[in-house]
C-alpha cells in the first residue's frame, strides 16, 4: 500500500510538471487558466495523498503494539499457570510460585495487583515497618506487611567457651 501512494506522488508529480510547461508555452490566457486550475487540483490531491500516508503509517504502528500485546498477553496466560494465591499473614494474599512449577527457581511470591492486571512483579523484601518485616512491589509501590514473630524474642544460645565447649548456666 505505501508503494501505491508513493507511485501516485510521483505520478502527480509528472503531471504537475507538464502543467507547469504548458505555462511556459505561452499560450492564451484560457489555456493558462486551465493549467493554474490543473495545477491546484494536483496539489490538493498531493495533501490528500500525504494525509493518507500519515494515517497509514499511524494505523501500522497501532497493529504493531496491539500484535505484541497480543503476544504478552499470550505469555502471561501461559506464565501465571504458575502461581496460586497464598496467605502471606491474615487477610494478606499473594501469588506464590507453585512447588511443582519452580523450574529451579527459588520460591517467590508475585504482587496481587500486577497480576490481576496481567503483569508479573515479584515481591521483594522491603525491610521493617511497623514493627513488621514487609515485601513491596518494585511496580506499583504496594507494601505488604508480614505478621510478628511468634514469641517477639529471639531464642539466644549460651556462646562456647575459649576452647570451643559449650558452656551450661
Ligand atoms: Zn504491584
Amino acid at each position: 500500500m505505501m508503494d501505491v501512494i508513493a507511485g501516485a506522488f510521483g505520478t502527480l508529480k509528472t503531471a504537475s510538471d507538464i502543467a507547469q510547461g504548458l505555462l511556459a508555452l505561452k499560450t492564451d490566457t484560457a489555456v493558462s487558466t486551465k493549467a493554474l486550475e490543473l495545477n491546484r487540483v494536483i496539489a490538493d490531491v498531493q495533501q490528500q495523498l500525504f494525509t493518507a500516508q500519515t494515517d497509514y503509517a499511524t494505523v501500522l504502528r497501532r497493529v504493531q503494539d496491539l500484535e505484541a500485546q497480543i503476544v504478552q498477553f499470550k505469555d502471561w496466560q501461559h506464565e501465571k499457570q504458575r502461581y496460586q494465591l497464598y496467605e502471606l499473614a491474615p487477610a494478606t494474599l499473594v501469588y506464590r510460585v507453585k512447588p511443582d512449577m519452580q523450574n529451579g527457581e527459588p520460591v517467590h511470591d508475585l504482587c496481587p495487583n500486577c497480576y490481576q492486571d496481567g503483569i508479573k512483579s515479584i515481591l521483594q523484601n522491603n525491610g521493617y515497618v511497623k514493627s513488621h518485616d514487609s515485601l513491596t512491589c518494585p511496580r506499583c509501590q504496594t507494601v505488604l506487611l508480614l505478621p510478628p514473630s511468634k514469641t517477639g524474642f529471639i531464642e539466644i544460645s549460651p556462646a562456647p567457651d575459649a576452647w570451643g565447649n559449650p558452656r551450661g548456666f
